[in-house]
């Protein structure tokens, strides 16, 4: 009796573990049927097969299970086991493959929407004009020089005919750097290198485009602005040479028709100086409000290189003469091109810029 109780007991209880692994796969087909996230599958495998998972603790269940009927019950285990393994291997591949073809229609690029244009851009209207600058004097045989734009006191004064003292140097509020580098108030400096770097080789021709800087800041001035140097030293060189040189600019620049004059003038660095007017553009002389009713403009100063000045730079000024000029390109772009505020020019507004075409780089 007892031994058949306890058989029977032992044979219940193997068939409640059969039943509970039955119940366990119909289950988790069921959730694995419904389930359409990665993540959902993984909750899945720890719900059923992970560690501490449904069929994992029944399959610890088994220990009370008489020996005899293991193998089978075990079997059925790993059978259900097996299944759901490839079900959610099955499964997943279905969800990668959806989230995919997902995917691809939302990514889907219509090649036949038209593109967005991209903007060209152009040069900046000091550089058109300091590139015309250049055109000119390169085809009447100028080249380009440069120089620092840090400079020794000596080239930006005193080499220059300024001494210590000199009043000029109060005309120009210079930006010191030590108690003898500044930053170059004007490119005349690069006079100096040239011609000591050149000496006693003639003729000297150069032009020096470059930036300088002062201490200024308001409609007509600017602490950082472009100048352009011009210098002519050779055996016989005059005055009409300038000025010939000088009209043939004016009249490229801004147009066939403009005259010159010269004013007397004073700088340091030349002897005698003048300043240099252009008939003016928009009334051809007769006078109007861009030229204040004189009919003239003024464009830039120059004159004959001062004597101490080719002794500074190893030229006997008893054997070569020499002319030397110097606009501010800022001045010749507003003049050319009708600009009233110099601080356009430094503000990089595209609507202004934008204005002055001039090919595209
Ligand atoms: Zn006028």
């Amino acid at each position: 009796m007892n031994g058949g109780l306890f058989f029977s007991l032992e044979k219940g209880c193997s068939v409640r573990l059969k039943e509970e692994i039955l119940r366990i796969k119909e289950n988790a087909l069921r959730e694995l049927e419904t389930a359409g996230k990665r993540e959902e599958l993984q909750d899945l495998k720890v719900k059923y097969l992970g560690k501490k998972g449904l069929l994992t603790k029944v399959l610890r269940g088994m220990g009370s299970v008489p020996a005899d009927l293991r193998p089978s019950l075990g079997h059925l285990a790993n059978e259900v086991r097996q299944l759901l393994e490839e079900r959610l291997e099955e499964k997943l591949s279905a969800i990668l493959e959806q989230e995919k073809k997902e995917r691809l229609v939302n990514e889907a690029i219509d090649v036949t929407l038209p593109g967005r244009p991209v903007r060209r851009g152009h040069r900046h209207p000091l550089t058109l004009i300091l590139c015309e600058i250049k055109e000119i004097f390169i085809a009447m045989g100028f080249e380009v020089a440069e120089g620092p734009e840090v400079e020794t006191d000596y080239y930006n004064f005193e080499a220059l005919n300024i001494p210590k003292g000199h009043p000029a140097r109060d005309m120009q509020d210079s930006f010191y750097i030590g108690p003898e580098i500044l930053l170059r108030t004007h490119t005349s400096p690069v006079q100096i290198r040239t011609m000591k770097r050149m000496v006693p080789d003639l003729p000297v021709r150069i032009i020096a485009p470059g930036k300088v800087y002062r201490r200024d800041d308001d409609a007509t001035h600017s602490p950082m602005f472009h100048q352009v140097e011009g210098l002519l030293v050779d055996r016989q060189c005059t005055l009409g040479d300038l000025k010939g040189v000088l009209l043939t600019f004016a009249r490229q620049m801004f147009g066939r028709d403009r005259e010159i004059r010269l004013r007397p003038s004073f700088f340091p660095f030349t002897e005698p100086s003048a300043e240099v007017d252009i008939s003016c553009i928009s009334c051809k002389g007769s006078g109007c409000r861009v030229c204040s009713g004189t009919g003239w403009l003024e464009i830039l100063g120059c004159g004959m290189v001062h004597p101490n000045v080719l002794v500074n730079s190893g030229y006997d000024p008893e054997e070569v003469t020499g002319f030397a000029f110097g606009m501010g390109v800022e001045r010749i772009a507003m003049l050319k091109y009708g600009i009233n505020d110099l601080r356009l020019f430094f503000e990089n507004d595209v609507r202004f810029i934008r204005q002055f075409g001039g090919g595209s780089y």
